[in-house]
């Protein structure tokens, strides 16, 4: 990618610079060409003037646009770019690469770099380094100079320098992504295999049965972490191509239906107050059903034995909203911004307890972002939690079609 970026712009600079020169060399053979050729009237000039009235005229009817259309795409370019001729003096910036000209702090320590990359690449190397520019917001400048060579002449010398602060953050929060998902699969991968290990040679029926019970437990819970991740990584691609009308009231009940076995086991009441409007929303069902059984099952995993859960649904603006409250042990303000990040527990081992992959909200908030939404919660410690997953409705989503497409979608 750098390198292409390079090469092409190598290939439109050297045009730019060699352009200007053949320019300058031709000029003389134009005017000896304009003298000695004849013109509309058939006969060759017969003064100076009239030679150099109609080179005027011929320069403007020719003038050469492309070194003006190169500097104008170099300046739409997300790239810093810096030109200099054979002798060092600077001849072009771009837009994106004027600041660091007049710029104090961080940016003066960008132009030392350009100018020492500029010596290197006139000096027929190709040289880069990296500036870290501390911000706010920290920046990562990626600076790389090249000699620009034709005819095997160095020309002059090119610096482009890239804002790779982006690139360099996905790379950290992927090596922290594989870091989590190592570590999170090799706790029951550990625990299996030290079970397997005891098992081995033990006679004793009661032991071996609770030994194995905890087997089937640790297996739950690595066939649940890899079920949440296939099902994150579906759902980060996108809202998928199974869009379709999707009616919240019978979504709601298939998943309270689905989950109120688990409910009637931890002793916790589900309760659901549908909506007097049916709403409905355009969506993948499969992800909807997804993000509402992670609300609902945290709720009753979070609740004491005894507690209730309501699921109320209302309709307020065109949008639809879905909230579930329970009166379980609620999230310390702390760690509210926290919880929809990826593995994060605010209590690490009552998840593990319950079975939680910390994987859950993660999933809740990319379903919401998906179909146009979002999710809000509202805590407090000993008393309770409610989450709410805020949808366009089919009818405003209706309404932002229309106004998009101008009526005609
Ligand atoms: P987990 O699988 O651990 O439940 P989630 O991503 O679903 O992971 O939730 C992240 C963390 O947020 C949980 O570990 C828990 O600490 C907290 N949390 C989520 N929902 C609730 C709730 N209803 N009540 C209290 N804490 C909750």
């Amino acid at each position: 990618m750098w390198l292409a970026t390079t090469l092409i712009l190598c290939v439109v600079l050297a045009g730019v610079l060699t352009a200007t020169r053949r320019r300058e060399a031709t000029w003389l053979d134009k005017v000896s060409a304009t003298l000695r050729t004849t013109g509309d009237d058939g006969v060759p000039p017969q003064t100076i003037d009239a030679a150099l009235d109609r080179l005027e005229r011929a320069a403007t009817v020719e003038e050469d646009l492309t070194p003006r259309r190169a500097m104008a795409a170099l300046d739409q370019m997300s790239t810093g770019a810096v030109l200099a001729d054979e002798t060092g003096s600077i001849v072009m910036r771009n837009r994106m690469a004027a600041p660091f000209a007049t710029g104090r702090h961080g940016d003066a320590l960008v132009e030392a770099e350009i100018q020492a990359r500029l010596t290197d690449a006139l000096g027929g190397e190709v040289t880069d380094a990296e500036v870290r520019l501390h911000g706010p917001p920290e920046r990562m400048l990626f600076i790389v100079g090249s000699p620009l060579v034709v005819d095997a002449e160095v020309i002059g010398a090119i610096v482009l320098i890239d804002d790779v602060s982006e690139e360099q953050r996905l790379d950290a929060m992927r090596r922290d992504f594989v870091a989590n998902v190592s570590h999170e699969l090799r706790t029951p991968v550990g625990a299996l295999s030290l079970l397997a290990e005891t098992l081995e040679g033990e006679d004793d029926p009661v032991v071996v049965a609770n030994f194995l019970g905890r087997i089937q437990k640790e297996t739950t819970r690595l066939s649940r972490l890899i079920d949440d991740l296939l099902d994150l990584s579906r759902i980060e691609a996108g809202a998928g191509d199974h869009l379709e009308e999707v009616a919240i009231d019978p979504l709601i009940d298939d998943v309270v239906a689905a989950l109120r076995a688990s409910a009637e086991r931890s002793g916790v009441s589900l309760q659901v107050e549908h909506a007097s409007a049916s709403p409905e929303v355009i969506g993948d069902r499969a992800q909807l059903f997804s993000a509402l059984s992670n609300l609902i099952d945290n709720a009753l995993k979070y609740s004491p034995d005894g507690g209730a859960v309501h699921v109320r649904v209302a309709v307020l603006a065109g949008d639809c909203a879905i909230a579930v409250a329970d009166e379980g042990v609620g999230i310390p303000q702390r760690d509210l911004h926290r919880i929809f990040e990826r593995f994060y527990r605010v209590d690490r081992a009552r998840s593990s307890e319950t079975g939680g992959t910390g994987l859950g909200l993660s999933i809740v908030r990319h379903v919401a972002a998906n179909h146009g939404g979002r999710v809000e919660v509202v805590s407090q410690e000993g008393v309770g939690s409610t989450f709410t997953l805020i949808l366009p409705t089919r009818a405003t989503t209706q309404v932002d079609l229309e106004a998009v497409t101008g009526g005609t979608g």
